[in-house]
């Protein structure tokens, strides 16, 4: 059915420890991590338990003042060091990428270089973290007082990372809350230990002291309790709403960033260059599987170019060429697992008995999802108001732009939107109305830099992510007041 056969690993099993008060522990129970294109376990985590929960949130308590003194010249310095680093073994990593998750070594060597920028731009933030001199003398009971503010870390972050971007969305995190002056336990997902435990190994390489990082590998349970624990100030949180709404009622009380799902939209409007539109769509909205929280999942097309677009985004979904992660020229690999690239079929079968029509794709073979093009599901379809975090893509007339936006806005979502256009008022008016945390125009939805603050609205959750943004999160506003002076 692919375009070529399904190939055995023949390739290592790496086994992974968790980070525990400065050691790497190997010994006691382990999981395995089967890969979705090779089909044979790839690699093998040390699984934590409460012991080991209870034992990192003590050392990372005693550790904390540590990290904090450190200066951020140093901080600095581990950072672009790490960043060098990760550029250095892109290759390795990628391949790595490819094997735990099907991710193509094509995606998977972009996602190391914004892993290599996210350490960058980290660094030079971790210059930057600093205060304010107030002017309080401008109101009559402030005359004769000065008034300091200063950043100071929470102390212990807790990171809890998604399968789809395990590298680079904990790279963001744990970056962040370093350059801010924290110690951070990482709970990276069971679906990437490996990748995960290579890119903090990457940052101690670099000279990231023991006390500022411990990484311990489970499921649901084990993220359950570093939730809950009073040692932890803040949470960094990025995956589902379900899971997003455990996290926040197991944290109580805790400061909490959350980067949750979408279903993200892009707008082509008449006056724009269709061709170009339908070749961005297609790169797209099925990289990684379209496994991105910003994936092109809805294309609505004005009505007088809706089927010079779905003709060409069609042409262009199907030269993308699937199959193995492994080889260079694989612009879509495999999905997380079967049930997820089930799920996808599932679903684009469900719209079509609905009305829609399937131009191209529509099955899979074991987690590799063909890219699917589905024309007009209706309004109520799972494909429009889920999240379908996989390869298939919806293509949607519209007949005016009030329309348009109202059709985006009706979602639980709201992360980030695009828009095909070169007419200035659409995209104010888009910029204006449109209930995201980012506009891209001339672009899909699916397009990130990492030095340009990312999150959502609604229930696509709350804080941006990027290190300027995320060093506010983890960091406490100090103030010192002084009489007389
Ligand atoms: P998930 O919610 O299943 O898991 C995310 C992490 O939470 C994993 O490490 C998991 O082990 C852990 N976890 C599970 N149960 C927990 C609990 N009770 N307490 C604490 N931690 C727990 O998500 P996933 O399937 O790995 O990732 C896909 C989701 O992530 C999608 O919804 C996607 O949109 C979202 N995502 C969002 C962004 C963003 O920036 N907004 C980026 C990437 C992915």
């Amino acid at each position: 059915m692919l375009d070529k056969p399904i190939r055995t690993a023949s390739t290592e099993v790496v086994e992974v420890g968790c980070l525990i008060a400065g050691e790497w522990v190997t010994t006691g129970p382990r999981f395995g991590r089967v890969g979705p294109w090779v089909r044979e376990t790839v690699s093998t985590a040390r699984q934590a338990d409460e012991h080991d929960a209870r034992t990192a949130l003590d050392y990372a308590q005693r550790g904390a003042k540590a990290v904090a003194r450190l200066s951020p010249a140093a901080r600095a310095a581990v950072l672009e060091r790490a960043a060098v680093a990760a550029t250095e073994q892109r290759d390795a990593l990628a391949r790595l990428l490819a094997l735990e998750l099907g991710k193509p070594v094509k995606d998977g060597r972009g996602e190391i270089d914004r892993v290599a920028d996210t350490f960058a731009v980290a660094a030079a933030e971790a210059r930057r973290v600093g205060g304010e001199v107030l002017p309080v003398a401008g109101w009559a009971r402030g005359v004769g007082n000065t008034a300091f503010t200063h950043r100071a870390p929470v102390g212990v972050a807790l990171a809890i990372t998604p399968f789809n971007a395990p590298a680079n969305l904990l790279a963001h995190k744990l970056a962040a809350a370093f350059a801010a002056g924290n110690t951070t336990i990482v709970k990276p997902p069971p679906q990437a230990p490996a990748v995960s435990a290579a890119i903090v190994s990457l940052l101690l390489d670099a000279g990231m002291p023991p006390e500022a990082v411990q990484v311990l590998h489970g499921a649901g349970p084990l993220g359950a309790t570093l939730c809950a624990a009073p040692e932890v100030g803040v949470i960094s949180f990025t995956g589902s709403v379900a899971t997003g709404a455990a996290v926040a009622r197991a944290a109580g009380a805790k400061r909490l960033v959350m980067e949750l799902g979408g279903n993200a939209a892009t707008i082509v409007c008449a006056d724009a260059d269709i061709g170009a539109a339908a070749r961005i769509c297609a790169a797209t909205g099925y990289s990684n599987s379209g496994q991105s929280c910003i994936s092109v999942q809805r294309v609505y097309v004005q009505r007088g170019c809706y089927d010079e677009f779905l003709a060409a985004f069609t042409g262009e979904v199907e030269k993308l060429s699937v199959g193995d992660p492994l080889d260079p020229g694989t612009d879509v690999g495999s999905m997380v697992d079967d049930e997820a690239a089930e799920r996808v079929v599932r679903w684009a079968a469900e719209a079509k008995a609905a009305g829609a029509s399937v131009t191209t794709g529509g099955r899979r073979d074991g987690a590799t999802v063909v890219p699917t093009v589905v024309a007009a599901p209706p309004a109520d379809a799972r494909l429009i108001r889920d999240e379908v975090f996989g390869a298939v893509v919806s293509v949607v007339p519209y007949d005016s732009f009030d329309e348009v936006v109202a059709a985006c806005n009706d979602s639980r979502y709201g992360l980030q939107a695009g828009l095909f256009t070169n007419d200035v008022r659409r995209i104010v008016s888009a910029w204006r109305d449109l209930e995201v945390g980012g506009l891209v125009v001339n672009g899909s939805s699916n397009f990130r830099l990492d030095h340009v603050p990312f999150g959502g609205v609604k229930d696509s959750g709350f804080g941006r992510e990027s290190p300027r943004w995320m060093i506010d999160d983890y960091t406490v506003v100090k103030t010192l007041l002084l009489r007389g002076m």
